[in-house]
């Protein structure tokens, strides 16, 4: 009988992460935000595979609650970055889609108040940690400090400069308290950003997304990816990963991110804690209620 040639097989990944994991040598200029990379290269299958994960998803979450219950500190943290346009708030509807909303806490971080700044800047992100059994999402995060505070001089370099180190002892503080990062960088090519912002001005009712700031960004684009190079090679670390998402056609974005939650999910595997009392006993005293 012939053997099958697995040698000339492109082996597959194993996991959607894996596919996406920033590596050491990550270069934004080299990226393809149009590309298909796993999954459905149709549009409706791709929304019907999201859709398709709700019940696995929220099984995992209910799982991963309970588990708090018994003690457990576990509990999952989407960071979202992106440049303006790049889906973070349409990437949120996904994961709405598929994770229940009880079990949900989304934080939407901007420019610091004058209180906040009064504070160390991991302060106002340490308050909106997602609590024990729990999945938090981030629509932009404490990444801003080395990503526009360092592209439009907020701070001085030398300030800016020890955050990464400091960032990923935070981190490491918080994963070993129970937080599985899942840090996500939503990637658009500057095309797209000009499409959709055009698209936002035109039409009426998308012009409350629109800010002229926007633009001044948008004329700063490559210090931008420098800035996000260095974040994303500085901070992916074996115990808060970075991964970027080709985010051109959102349906892709929205698959790849629904299944890296949900393989995420799968992997911490959440057990439901035993009870604290006698069962039978507890049988037994209501049955006889
Ligand atoms: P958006 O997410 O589009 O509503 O915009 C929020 C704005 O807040 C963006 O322009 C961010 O760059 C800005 N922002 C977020 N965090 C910080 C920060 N730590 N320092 C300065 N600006 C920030
Ligand atoms: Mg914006």
């Amino acid at each position: 009988m012939p053997r099958k040639d697995k040698a000339k097989k492109k082996p597959a990944a194993a996991s959607v992460r894996e596919l996406l994991r920033v590596g050491p040598d990550f270069d934004p200029a080299a990226m393809d935000a149009r590309r298909v990379l796993a999954g459905p290269a149709d549009k409706a299958q791709a929304l019907a595979q999201v859709g398709a994960l709700a019940g696995e998803v929220t099984a995992l979450q209910e799982r991963l609650y309970a588990e708090s219950k018994g003690g457990g500190k576990r509990r999952l943290l989407v960071v979202l970055q992106g440049m303006d346009t790049s889906g973070k708030g349409g990437a949120i509807k996904a994961l709405d889609r598929i994770v229940e909303p009880l079990g949900m806490r989304v934080a939407q971080f901007g420019a610091p108040t004058k209180a906040e700044l009064k504070k160390h800047y991991l302060w106002r992100i340490e308050q909106k940690l997602p609590p024990p059994g729990t999945i938090g999402i981030f629509d932009r995060s404490h990444y801003e400090d080395v990503l526009v505070v360092r592209v439009r001089n907020l701070v001085p370099p030398e300030e800016w400069e020890k955050r990464y180190d400091e960032i990923n002892a935070w981190e490491k503080k918080w994963s070993d308290d129970g937080v599985v990062f899942l840090k996500c960088m939503l990637f658009i090519s500057p095309a797209e950003q000009k499409e959709r912002l055009l698209a936002r001005l035109a039409e009426p009712d998308k012009r409350w997304k629109y800010r002229p700031g926007d633009v001044d960004d948008r004329l700063l684009w490559n210090d931008f990816m420098t800035a996000y190079q260095a974040a994303l090679t500085r901070c992916s670390t074996d115990y808060a990963p970075w991964y970027v998402i080709p985010s051109d056609r959102k349906w892709h974005r929205d698959w790849l991110l629904t299944h890296m939650v949900a393989e995420t999910l799968r992997e911490m595997n959440p057990q439901f804690p035993s009870p604290d009392y006698d069962v039978a006993a507890e049988t037994k005293r209501v049955m006889a209620s």
